[in-house]
């Protein structure tokens, strides 16, 4: 049984620590709730244990298509067995419809279905606001290969696919997400989390918000959005 040791580090929603197995990590839920790079922070209650559920349960579905991800095992409520990546500091963001830094950026209409989706580049840099990069830069700067780059695209949009039809299947519209990847004996595999803190989704008929923006634009209910959107899709929680 691999035993969690060491804190290795403390983000902003999740801590990281080590194991004695030395290609394990172990992932930590927190109910640390932030908004605009880390500059509001709030606590809410189950949060760190549907995000974990939730991960664990989307990221098994990305795996049975083909996906490689860091998931090993489900630890605890909060708590998850990953593969220790060395992370690329880049992260991918796909978007099937407007919203968010693309509204305010190009001045489109939030809502607004975007074909083909459209994929982006951030530096993940909270000091920098995550600021757009592009795949000459992330390769000059040595972020990643040109081959690594390929891949990430590759796998973002495959993710896409398959996870727009199961959230469509339960009556939800993803509106864009955000991925991230590491290396693990030289293959690009899936990090971090897929949760409600980390996409947009909203509900098909009404487009009420099911996501972090109730946090961010403080609509309220939060952690029951994230909730019913696990029991839509039919995660245990409980
Ligand atoms: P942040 O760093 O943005 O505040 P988190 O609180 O989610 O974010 O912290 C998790 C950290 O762990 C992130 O820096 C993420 O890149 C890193 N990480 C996630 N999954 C893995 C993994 N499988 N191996 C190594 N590092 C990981
Ligand atoms: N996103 C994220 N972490 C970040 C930046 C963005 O998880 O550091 C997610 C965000 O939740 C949304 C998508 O990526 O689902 C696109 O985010 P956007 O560029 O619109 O930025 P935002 O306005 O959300 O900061």
């Amino acid at each position: 049984m691999v035993q969690k040791t060491t804190e290795l580090y403390r983000g902003k929603a999740k801590t990281v620590y080590n194991t004695s197995d030395e290609n394990l990590l172990v992932l930590h839920f927190r109910n640390d709730t932030s908004a605009f790079d880390g500059e509001r922070i709030e606590q809410l209650d189950r949060k760190g244990m549907i995000n974990n559920k939730f991960n664990f349960f989307i990221m098994q579905k990305l795996e049975q298509a083909g996906i490689p991800t860091q998931v090993e095992a489900l630890l605890a409520d909060d708590e998850v067995l990953v593969k220790k990546l060395a992370m690329i500091p880049v992260e991918c963001v796909v978007r099937n419809y407007a919203a968010g830094s693309l509204v305010r950026r190009l001045g489109v209409t939030e809502g607004i279905a975007l074909s083909p989706a459209t994929f982006e580049l951030f530096l993940k840099n909270d000091a920098l606001h995550d600021p757009m990069v592009n795949e000459s830069l992330a390769e000059s700067f040595g972020w990643a290969t040109a081959e690594q780059l390929a891949e990430m695209k590759r796998l973002t949009f495959k993710a896409n696919d398959v996870l727009q039809a199961l959230f469509d299947d339960a009556g939800m519209l993803l509106v864009d997400f955000k991925l991230e990847f590491g290396l693990f004996n030289g293959q690009v595999v899936l990090g971090d989390e897929f949760s409600p803190d980390g996409c947009r989704l909203w509900d098909k008929a009404t487009r009420k918000k099911l996501d972090k923006d109730r946090f961010r634009q403080g609509l309220g209910g939060v952690v029951e959005a994230y909730e019913e959107v696990a029991n839509r899709l039919g995660v245990k929680l409980d």
